[in-house]
C-alpha cells in the first residue's frame, strides 16, 4: 500500500501488505505488533532499549512471528518507511523523528485507535484529570454485578489491543487518558465520561487549553442515541454543549436545575431525562471524600444509561471496595492514622485528598515538578495541615509555595519522611501522602511510591513495637 496521506479517514488498517511500525515495546506495543502481524502486516517494532533490558521471551515470540525489531535505538529511516506508525500513550507525539514522519504525511496512530478499529462492542469511555481509574474499576464492578461479562482496561491495567487480539466481552469499560486522545480519530465510545478537568500534565502540553482541548476529544465521534455524562460543577465541563441527539447527563453534588444527578442528605437522586429520578441510599459507600461521591454520581449516570437496574446499582457500589493508593488506609499507631494516596500526582487530587478528612493533617507532599501552581494544594492545606513534610525535587519550589504559612521539614526518602511526619503528629491526627508531584524522581511509578510509604509505616509500627509502644527509639520519635 502506499504511503498514506495524513487524513483521519484514509488511516489505513493495518492487514495483510501494510507496513506497520511500532513505536515503543511496552506492554501496548507488544499487543500492537503482535496482532497486527497476526492479521498479516509487515511489522516492525523501535524500542530505545537494549535487547539486554527486554523480555526475551516477547522478544522471541515477535521474532518467530516475523516482526522486525529494531531495539537499542530509533532509525531515522525506519520512521520513513512505513504506512502507519503506532504510538504507545507513553511516547510523546513531538519527539523529532515523530515530528518528522507526520511532516512526510506518514500517519501516526495510538495504541488505543488502532485497537478500537478491531472492536465492536459497546464502549463505555473514562477521562478526567482525576478519578479515572477509580470511575472505571467501579464501572467494570456495575456491570459484573449486572451478569455481565466485561473488559476492564485502557490506561488502567491490560491495554485495549489485548483485548482486540481476543474479544468476548459484553461491554468494554476503558480508561482514556488525554495522550490517549491526542491521537484518536475513529475511537467511539457509547457512553463517554468526563469526570473534572484541572492543570496537569503542563510538562507535555504548549498550555491548559491543549490539554482541555485533548480531553473533550472523547465525544468527537459520538452521536445520536450515544451519552456523555460530565460533571456540572467542573467550570469547563459545565459550559460544554454538545451537538443535539448526544444524550448528555450533568452531575453534581448540590440539586441544580439541569442536573440528572445529584446528592441530598444521605441519598443520591439519578435519572435519565424521560424518566422519573431514581433514588439511592449513600449507606455503604465506603470510599472516602466528596470526590468520590461525584464520581459515584458519574458511575450511577452510566450504569442507568447502559440500563441496569436500580437494586444491582445499589447493591454494587455498596460492595466496591476501592483501589490501592487511592486514599489507601495503611494502618494507625499511638491515634495517628496513616493513608496513602500517591496516586495524587497533580495538585487537585492532593488538594481533594486534604479535603478528604476532618481532623488535623501531617501532609508528605513532593516528587517530580509537573508544571502546576501550588497555590490551590496550600489553599486547601491551611487550617487543615499543621505540618508539612517535603520531598523529592519539587522541594524548593513547594517550600517557596508553602513561605510562612504552614511550617515544613524536608526528608531525604520515604522511610525518613514517614517517621519525620509521624514525630510532628498527636492523637487523632493523619498521616497523609498526597504528593501533588510524579514519583519518577525517586521511585520507578506511584505505586513504587505508594509500596514504600506503607512499608516506611510498618517498619515505623514495628519499631514503636520492639521500644515499648510509644514511638520509635532508634528516630527518636515521640508521639502523644
Ligand atoms: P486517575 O486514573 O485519573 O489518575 P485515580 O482514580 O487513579 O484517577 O485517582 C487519582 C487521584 O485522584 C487519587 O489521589 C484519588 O484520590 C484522586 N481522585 C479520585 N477521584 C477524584 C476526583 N473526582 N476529583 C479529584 N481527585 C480525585
Amino acid at each position: 500500500m502506499a504511503v498514506t496521506p495524513f487524513d483521519p479517514s484514509h488511516t489505513p488498517i493495518p492487514g495483510p501488505g501494510t507496513s506497520v511500525l511500532v513505536v515503543g515495546l511496552g506492554t501496548s506495543g507488544y499487543w500492537s505488533a503482535r496482532h497486527t502481524a497476526r492479521l498479516g502486516a509487515r511489522v516492525t517494532v523501535t524500542e530505545a532499549r537494549p535487547d539486554a533490558e527486554l523480555d526475551r521471551d516477547q522478544l522471541a515470540e515477535l521474532r518467530g512471528m516475523g516482526v522486525r525489531l529494531e531495539t537499542g535505538g530509533h532509525r531515522e529511516e525506519t520512521f520513513l518507511h512505513t504506512d502507519v506508525i503506532v504510538v504507545s500513550p507513553g511516547v510523546p507525539l513531538d519527539t523529532p523523528l515523530l515530528a518528522m514522519a507526520r511532516n512526510r504525511r506518514i500517519p501516526v496512530m495510538g495504541e488505543l485507535e488502532l485497537a478500537s478499529r478491531f472492536i465492536h462492542e459497546p464502549m463505555i469511555a473514562v477521562t478526567g484529570t482525576n478519578g479515572k481509574s477509580t470511575v472505571t474499576a467501579l464501572m467494570g464492578h456495575i456491570l459484573e454485578t449486572a451478569g455481565h461479562t466485561v473488559f476492564v482496561g485502557g490506561n488502567i491495567g491490560t491495554p485495549l489491543m489485548a483485548y482486540a487480539a481476543r474479544g468476548g466481552a459484553d461491554y468494554l469499560v476503558v480508561e482514556v487518558s488525554s495522550f490517549q486522545l491526542d491521537t484518536i480519530e475513529r475511537f467511539h465510545p457509547m457512553v463517554s465520561i468526563i469526570l473534572n478537568i484541572s492543570p496537569d500534565h503542563l510538562d507535555r502540553y504548549p498550555d491548559y487549553g491543549a490539554y482541555i482541548a485533548s480531553k473533550l476529544k472523547i465525544f468527537q465521534n459520538q452521536g445520536a442515541g450515544d451519552y456523555l455524562i460530565i460533571n456540572d460543577q467542573d467550570p469547563v465541563l459545565k459550559a460544554l454543549r454538545p451537538s443535539s441527539g448526544l444524550h448528555t447527563l450533568r452531575y453534581g453534588l448540590r440539586p441544580k436545575k439541569g442536573r440528572d444527578a445529584f446528592v441530598r442528605g444521605r441519598t443520591i437522586a439519578s435519572g435519565l431525562k424521560e424518566k422519573p429520578l431514581e433514588r439511592f441510599s449513600i449507606q455503604g459507600f465506603v470510599l472516602p471524600g466528596s470526590h468520590n461521591l461525584e464520581n459515584l454520581l458519574g458511575a450511577i449516570l452510566a450504569a442507568q444509561a447502559l440500563g441496569v437496574e436500580h437494586d444491582t446499582i445499589q447493591k454494587s457500589f455498596a460492595t466496591f471496595t476501592g483501589l490501592p493508593h487511592r486514599l489507601e488506609y495503611a494502618g494507625t499507631l499511638n491515634g495517628v492514622s496513616f493513608y496513602n494516596d500517591s496516586k495524587a500526582t497533580n495538585v487537585d487530587a492532593a488538594a481533594k485528598a486534604i479535603q478528604s478528612f476532618e481532623g488535623s493533617l501531617i501532609l508528605i507532599a513532593g516528587g517530580r515538578h509537573k508544571g502546576a501552581d501550588y497555590a490551590p494544594l496550600i489553599t486547601a492545606a491551611s487550617g487543615r495541615v499543621k505540618g508539612v513534610v517535603l520531598l523529592g525535587e519539587a522541594t524548593e519550589r513547594l517550600a517557596r509555595s508553602l513561605g510562612q504559612q504552614i511550617p515544613f521539614q524536608v526528608a531525604r526518602g520515604m522511610k525518613e519522611a514517614v517517621f519525620k511526619a509521624f514525630s510532628l503528629a498527636t492523637r487523632g491526627d493523619v498521616v497523609l501522602l498526597a504528593p501533588a508531584c510524579a514519583s519518577f524522581d525517586m521511585f520507578s511509578d506511584y505505586t513504587h511510591r505508594g509500596r514504600v510509604f506503607k512499608e516506611s509505616v510498618d517498619r515505623l509500627m514495628a519499631s514503636s513495637r520492639t521500644s515499648g509502644g510509644d514511638g520509635d527509639s532508634q528516630f527518636g520519635v515521640i508521639n502523644g
